[in-house]
């Protein structure tokens, strides 16, 4: 038995994550890219079927996807590319090979920096290939509607057949379950802003295999890995590395280093990991050069063009946001997931930031308050309002809302209203509220309490005396004179404020 007593352990973790491409039409073929939203077996063709004497015609927008994604990730872009096959027989595949890249993949060596508890980390990329997928088979084994637990047969559905399928290999960089979780979330986040995949894991969209090997610490071994398929949650991946630590760390304690590679499950309902078989070598896949698909070749200019086609990723832009507006981390975040959002609170803060050019009730010292405002504003109620239809609030619109809330000129209680009908009119706030009962004033809130307590002091004399109903008398008054339009809790407070002088 070895001396594991002083030895410390440490996880290498790398990960293959197979992602579904969101074209129109599949991978060799002209059928829709349609799997799961139509009926089984709907979207086929004889190339997709792998009848024999067809040919397959590679898609442009996948190739071009997947070298937008390799430019997202900082990876080589190959001048000279091509498709090989790889050989292996399940029902799902009828051809008996699938079409995939070997030595020669779209993208080469890349990395993606995340953080994770505050803390930068790297994480290698190795390449990015693409494939297509093969068809989705339905086991009795998982009790589907279609197909019941203890059946005698298996369904499969060809629509997936030959749907493109980009799998990004990383470097054996990870050293810790919950890095491998953050890496798969940055990577979702990215293929989403991207506009090149759903990236959702519990629909297949995005898989993961993880490989993970255990050294010792200090070590530059790399030991025959433990392969885990097909992991189908982020949850998941963490869990199931967890557990792989644990029981490899056990198996090194009692006999030593693991000689073998094998390929393991996990079960989400154990939490534990479950023999597969053992994992087959490059070579048992028999690749060689497509013969169909002539090899391809890049110009420079289109590479270029590929890294021009890459938008300002999320963590680059939830940094930005942060550091250019003063908002919080999480609010620039949730910015940052949503496009649309983003870059209409982008214009709108610059329209806050123009209007404090032009008023001067407002000041510059005001800008990371008016900003955070129009976050939480933009965050919480205009992506409910616009419930998925196009804006029709324009963001100099919005900024007045903005200001006018801050300066107490719109109460905080008519917003959602306000807001509500300006997206329903594309109005502007000024004229909405007018409709909605009050005129346009102008006059900054604080100036109508201050006219209100010259005008009452009487009502005054009596607050001061100790009468609470004088108060609430006032901010009826003023309340009065805004039409309705302030906030009842904004007015009592500077009220109180005034009085208390
Ligand atoms: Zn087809
Ligand atoms: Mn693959």
């Amino acid at each position: 038995m070895p001396d594991t007593t002083f030895m410390e352990l440490e996880p290498i973790i790398g990960l293959e994550i197979h992602v579904q491409l969101t074209t129109r039409s599949k991978m060799f073929c002209s059928c829709a890219n349609i799997f799961g939203d139509v009926k089984p077996n709907s979207a086929i063709c004889p190339i997709c079927l792998g009848y024999p004497g067809t040919l397959p015609v590679p898609n442009r927008q996948a190739i071009e996807w997947t070298q937008v994604a390799g430019a997202a990730l900082g990876c080589k872009l190959a001048k000279h590319s091509r498709f090989d096959r790889k050989s292996y027989f399940y029902p799902d595949l009828p051809k008996g090979y699938q079409i995939s890249q070997y030595d020669q993949p779209f993208c080469g060596e890349g990395q993606l920096k995340l953080m994770v508890d505050g803390r930068e980390e790297t994480v290698g990329i190795e390449r990015i290939h693409l494939e297509e997928d093969a068809a989705k088979n339905t086991h009795p084994s998982t009790g589907s509607g279609q197909v019941p637990k203890g059946a005698d047969y298996t369904l499969v559905d060809f629509n997936r057949a030959g749907t493109p399928l980009m799998e990004i290999v990383t470097k054996p960089d990870i050293r810790s379950p919950k890095v491998a979780k953050a890496f798969l979330q940055e990577l979702q986040r990215i293929m989403r802003a991207l506009g090149i995949s759903d990236a959702d894991m519990e629909k297949g969209q995005m898989r993961c295999d993880a490989n993970i090997s255990l050294r010792e610490k200090g070590s530059k071994n790399l030991n025959p890995k433990t392969e885990i398929k097909n992991i189908n949650s982020f949850k998941f991946v963490e869990k199931a590395l967890q557990h792989e630590i644990e029981r490899q760390t056990a198996i090194w304690q009692e006999r030593g280093l693991i000689k073998w590679q094998s390929t393991r499950a996990f079960d989400a309902k154990t939490q534990q990991t479950v023999a597969m078989r053992t994992k087959e070598e490059a070579a048992d896949y028999r690749y060689f050069p497509e013969p169909d698909i002539p090899p391809f070749v890049f110009r420079e200019e289109e590479l270029e063009q590929r890294r021009i086609d890459v938008p300002e990723l999320p963590l680059a832009k939830q940094n930005r946001f942060v550091s250019e507006f003063g908002i919080s981390s999480e609010q620039a975040r949730l910015l940052a997931d949503d496009r649309k959002l983003a870059d209409f609170f982008e214009k709108a803060v610059s329209e806050i930031w123009q209007l404090d050019n032009d008023r001067d009730d407002i000041q510059r010292k005001d800008r990371k308050i008016l900003s955070q405002e129009a976050a939480n504003i933009a965050l919480r109620q205009i992506r409910k309002i616009a419930g998925g239809e196009p804006l029709k609030i324009t963001p100099a619109n919005f900024a007045e809302v903005v200001v006018g809330i801050h300066t107490g000129e719109f109460g905080k209680h008519l917003v959602t209203q306000l807001l509500e009908e300006m997206q329903r009119t594309g109005g502007d706030p000024d004229h909405i509220m007018a409709n909605m009962g009050a005129d346009g004033g102008g006059e900054a809130l604080a100036e109508q309490v201050e006219g209100v307590i010259k005008e009452n002091g009487e009502a005054v004399a009596k607050v001061k005396a100790g009468k609470e109903s004088a108060l609430q008398f006032l901010v009826g008054q003023v309340m009065k004179k805004t039409k309705g339009r302030a906030d009842p809790a904004e007015v009592m407070k500077l009220l109180k404020g005034q009085l208390d002088k």
